[in-house]
């Protein structure tokens, strides 16, 4: 029990680690989006974090805020989906700065420790809302879908669910158990979007830097997938892959190769899918970004080969 209590703080942490890489990348005149409130939400432990972390730890979560920020405005403008659902919200303030359709619905989902924290520095920093916001403490290695019921989200209507930099500290077991919940709980015509690394991602020289970082910080990365496609398949979704550094995903800031699709090499998968209303539906199925896939780029070469 007491194990678990301080695995839960050192996953909390872990939020203001994300909200330093945004802090830093939001005071960048060609930042790729501006979140005035993160450096205070990262705090003391956030500045520590950037002060030891490597370029491409922040490079990513950078990458992958930006990617996902223009996913869940691209559904909402055109699908026209009124309810978002960010799965282990953590310091994520897309509830303040995006600018979101009217009558949308944002439900945070996250520790409570987390959960009041941010509301307690928002709050003095007088930040509103641009969306009907509600929050639900929880624990998600668990059961919050009666909590997110009782929050107001209707069960009957699609909806967008982000689970952003959470699923690689969760054990594979946990990945796959909270994924499935998600899935359950979703109507048709709902959308999903989550970033996952591959097995080989843990034993890759190419990304032995950030594994690396990652267990030093106390916060080790072990909930992997190998296959995202398949198991989103079987549970009727259809799923889309992208790769930070690939289009969409690079805006010139990712300084690596991107591997090729080959189970061998290490993957950074930026993964969207969608739920259709009924099996064999088509043309709309997965409103993707117009962007080549993850195979577009030739493999293992420096940036420089490949522009
Ligand atoms: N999605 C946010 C972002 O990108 O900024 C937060 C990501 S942070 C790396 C991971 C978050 O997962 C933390 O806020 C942590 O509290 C939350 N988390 C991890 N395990 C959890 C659990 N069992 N129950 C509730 N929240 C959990």
């Amino acid at each position: 029990m007491s194990e678990n209590i301080s695995s839960r703080s050192r996953l909390a942490l872990t939020a203001s680690w994300t909200a330093a890489a945004r802090s830093q990348e939001s005071a960048r005149e060609d930042r790729l989006f501006d979140d005035p409130w993160a450096s205070a939400l990262a705090g003391a432990d956030g500045a520590e974090w950037l002060e030891q972390s490597s370029p491409e730890g922040v490079a990513s979560v950078v990458l992958r805020t930006r990617f996902f920020d223009d996913y869940l405005l691209r559904i909402a403008r055109e699908d026209g989906v009124r309810q978002v659902v960010i799965v282990a919200a953590g310091l994520d303030t897309r509830a303040f700065r995006l600018d979101w359709p009217a009558g949308m619905q944002v439900f945070e989902l996250d520790q409570a420790a987390v959960l009041e924290r941010k509301q307690t520095i928002l709050d003095e920093a007088g930040a509103e809302s641009t969306c009907e916001r509600r929050v639900i403490a929880t624990d998600l290695v668990g059961e919050w879908e009666a909590a997110l019921n009782a929050a107001g989200i209707a069960s009957d209507q699609p909806a967008i669910w982000l689970l952003e930099g959470c699923l690689s500290c969760l054990s594979p077991e946990d990945l796959r158990a909270l994924l499935v919940r998600v899935m359950k709980a979703s109507f048709p015509g709902s959308y999903l979007a989550f970033d996952v690394i591959n097995s080989a991602t843990l034993t890759s020289l190419l990304t032995r830097p950030l594994v690396e970082m990652q267990a030093r910080a106390g916060a080790p990365w072990s909930g992997t997938m190998d296959d995202p496609k398949s198991l989103l398949k079987r549970h009727g979704w259809r799923a889309e892959l992208t790769q930070i550094g690939s289009p969409g995903a690079d805006h010139g800031r990712w300084p690596y190769p991107v591997p090729a699709d080959d189970a061998e090499a290490p993957h950074l998968w930026l993964v969207t899918a969608r739920r259709p209303y009924r099996v064999g539906e088509g043309a709309h199925d997965q409103a993707q970004p117009s962007q080549p896939g993850p195979g577009a780029s030739p493999s293992f070469l420096p940036r420089r080969q490949r522009e």
